[in-house]
Order: C-alpha cells, then sequence, then structure tokens
C-alpha cells in the first residue's frame, strides 16, 4: 500500500513538473517574440521570428494536453480498476493463459492508441497544416498507419509470447532471459530499419546531383565511411520539416537526407551537415547509445524480477501472485517508466554533449561557417524556437539551442 501512495505522489508530482516546464517554455518564447535575438537579426525576418514563437507555444498546448489526457488514462487503469476489467474482460474467453495474457496486452495498447489518435490527427491536419508543414493526404495517414499496426503485430505477438512463456516456466530467471530476448530483437530491429522497415514507408535513393555526389563522397572516403551509405528519402511526401539522420549499424548503416533538406541547402551547406552526421558514427556516438540501451534495459528487467519475487507492485494495486503473468507485466511496464522522468534530464545532457561533439567533428572535417548557415536555416524553415527556457531547454532538449551550438562553433 504504501508504494501505491509513493507511486501516486510521483505520478502527480511528475505531471505537474511536465506542465510548469511546458507553461515556462511557453511564456519565455511569447516574451522573447517581439524581436529577431541580435545574432540572427540579418538571417531571420520578424515574421518568421514570430511563426516559430507561435508554433512552439501551439505545440506545447497540445503537449499539456496530452500530458494530462495521458495520465488520466493510467490512472483510470491502475487506479479505478481499469486493468481489473480488461481482465475480466479477456478472460471470458476460454483459451490458454498465455493467449489470454496476448488479447489483455493488446487490449491495453489498443485502448492507449484509440486516446491518443485525436492528438496525431490534430498535430498533422491542423497543427502542422496551419504552419504549412504537413503535406500528408488522410489516405496516406491512414495507410501509414494501417502498415505500422501490421509490423507492430508481426514482430510484437511473438514476442510477447516468449516473454510470457519465460515468465510461466523460468521461474526466478525470467527476468534475465527476457532482457536477452528485448536486446536480441531491438538489435534486430536497428540492423533491419534501414533496409527493410523504413522503405516501408519512404523511398529511398542514390543522390542525383553529380556534382553533390561526389562532393559528399569524398568527404566519406576522408572520414574513412564506406561510399554506398548515403541516401536521399522522399521526406516532402509527409511533411516539409528537413533533417538529416544515422541509421542502422553494421554494414546496414547508413547517412539519409531528406529530400527536403536538399532542396534548401547549397552543397557546401550539405557537407558541412554530413560532416556533423559522420562526427557521430566516428566518435562513437552511435556504440555509445548501444551499450546504454544493454545497460539500462538489464537494470530495468532487474528490477522486474525484484519487484515480481517480493510481490509488492501486484499487491499495491490490489493483485494476487497467482494473477495472469501478462498483467504482471503490464503492471511493471506501465509504473516503473513514470520514475524515470526524473533521468530524462541525463539523457538530454548526454546527448546534448554528443551534438558539440559532432559539430566540432564537422568544424575539422568542413567549413565551421557552412555549418553554421546550414543550421540558421533549418532553424528557419522548421520555425524551430531560438529563445527556448533554460531550464525547460536543460530537461528535455537533445540538441543545445541555436545560440550554444553557433557560440561554440564560433569558438573553435
Ligand atoms: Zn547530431
Amino acid at each position: 500500500m504504501t508504494f501505491k501512495y509513493a507511486f501516486l505522489t510521483f505520478f502527480i508530482l511528475s505531471l505537474i513538473v511536465k506542465i510548469y516546464l511546458s507553461f515556462r517554455q511557453s511564456n519565455t518564447v511569447k516574451a522573447l517574440s517581439n524581436s529577431v535575438p541580435e545574432r540572427f537579426s540579418s538571417s531571420i525576418n520578424l515574421a518568421d521570428h514570430q511563426k516559430a514563437a507561435n508554433y512552439t507555444i501551439e505545440k506545447q498546448r497540445l503537449a499539456r494536453f496530452s500530458a494530462v489526457v495521458d495520465f488520466a488514462l493510467l490512472f483510470s487503469f491502475l487506479f479505478l480498476d481499469g486493468f481489473k476489467l480488461i481482465l475480466d474482460f479477456v478472460s471470458e474467453f476460454s483459451i490458454s493463459p498465455i493467449l489470454v495474457g496476448i488479447f489483455f496486452i493488446y487490449v491495453v495498447i489498443l485502448i492507449t492508441n484509440i486516446i491518443d489518435l485525436p492528438f496525431s490527427l490534430y498535430k498533422t491536419f491542423v497543427l502542422e497544416n496551419k504552419y504549412g508543414f504537413n503535406k500528408m493526404s488522410l489516405k496516406l495517414w491512414c495507410f501509414d498507419l494501417i502498415k505500422s499496426t501490421v509490423i507492430g503485430l508481426i514482430f510484437l505477438t511473438p514476442v510477447l509470447y516468449l516473454l510470457l512463456y519465460f515468465f510461466e516456466n523460468l521461474s526466478s530467471l525470467w527476468w534475465f532471459y527476457s532482457w536477452l530476448l528485448i536486446v536480441i530483437t531491438s538489435l534486430f530491429l536497428q540492423y533491419i530499419a534501414p533496409t527493410f522497415l523504413a522503405p516501408i514507408f519512404n523511398k529511398f535513393n542514390p543522390i542525383e546531383d553529380l556534382e553533390l555526389k561526389s562532393k559528399l563522397e569524398n568527404l566519406l572516403t576522408k572520414c574513412g565511411f564506406r561510399s554506398n551509405g548515403m541516401f536521399v528519402m522522399d521526406g516532402s511526401t509527409r511533411s516539409s520539416h528537413g533533417n538529416a539522420y544515422f541509421t542502422g549499424f553494421g554494414s546496414s548503416k547508413r547517412i539519409v537526407f531528406f529530400d527536403t533538406l536538399l532542396s534548401k541547402l547549397s552543397h557546401s551547406e550539405i557537407e558541412a551537415v554530413l560532416a556533423h552526421e559522420l562526427g557521430h558514427f566516428k566518435k562513437n556516438h552511435v556504440k555509445k547509445r548501444l551499450f546504454l540501451m544493454l545497460v539500462l534495459s538489464f537494470f530495468f528487467f532487474y528490477i522486474l524480477g525484484f519487484f515480481h519475487t517480493n510481490g509488492i507492485i501486484l499487491d499495491s494495486f490490489g493483485f494476487s501472485t497467482s494473477v495472469n503473468n501478462a498483467v504482471a507485466l503490464t503492471l511493471y511496464f506501465t509504473v516503473i517508466p513514470v520514475f524515470f522522468f526524473i533521468l530524462k534530464p541525463i539523457f538530454s545532457i548526454s546527448s546534448r554533449k554528443d551534438e558539440f561533439e559532432a559539430d566540432a567533428f564537422a568544424a575539422e572535417k568542413s567549413d565551421s561557417n557552412q555549418l553554421i548557415n546550414a543550421l540558421v536555416k533549418l532553424y528557419k524553415d522548421n520555425a524551430s524556437t531560438l529563445t527556448p527556457d533554460k531550464l525547460y531547454s536543460m530537461w528535455y532538449d537533445s540538441h543545445p539551442s541555436a545560440h550554444e551550438r553557433i557560440n561554440r562553433l564560433e569558438s573553435l
């Protein structure tokens, strides 16, 4: 019982912190929206600056609303007998305990997704539309939803089956084998993501502009990256936001440019962006993240094992230790991550440090002024705010602010 109230206190406090940080972000952005920060006054005009401010404020409003709804949903699952009602419903079907368990988990996922659906629709077709970013038709959105649901079912069902089988048959070490299973599955998914999963949604082509291609290939050779790992993605079929990213590992690793990014930047700016992405690879950020994932997930499953042995969580939420294992798993996967909110700033700080390192690598291998130009263009075109709130940014931001990145690049 004490655990239940400790959880509830933390759960409410984290909602309050989320809402507080979001209001801080909105208020800071609003307060600084009347003039373009001096550093950017020659490249970004007032109208664009205000567009970024309004876009940020509207995204925050949606995030707050969504946080409250997510809170209410989890609250009803845990404190208003939601999980118990779902269990009663699925137990009506006379199938094996493992199948009842999988059915239970899918009903929980279905309810969560149905509640999230209006937010996703609003974000794409109202918010992104209003600011001219959405390029998706409702038809494409539905196809994406169907495709991702089918892919999710194909991969999740056998994994859930095995997890529940381990739980039932491997006594006290079930958590260790479950961890192994999750690690192997996620490595496999990361490996096939660039070559098999991503092409289900987007088209990936080699770079057509030969002059640009040879410029970029030179840089790849200089950095010791195999040259057939570079692709252009048709991001413009969904959104006008531009980006570039690094994906996969081993022989499946790739650097992907959105076509929207290539159309906005000059060749030298694209080269600088590529150098930044290569920085993530060369500075071992990809390996570091994989290693971190291994360690943290081990820790997480160890905690699951610990709580399952002593039965504290099950008991707190009114379940006996003989309840269907899927209910226990679902309970652990909903309750324990709530405490991870407090860890968010640590991951953000580590991610921002990696971004600085990748920027420094780019400055060394290409031209820091070109990277600065590219960053300013991307901030402007993506309507990203130049004036985030310090505390909000410290907690959440995976990238340093435009000011910090450019100041650091200029000092190199
Ligand atoms: Zn980066």
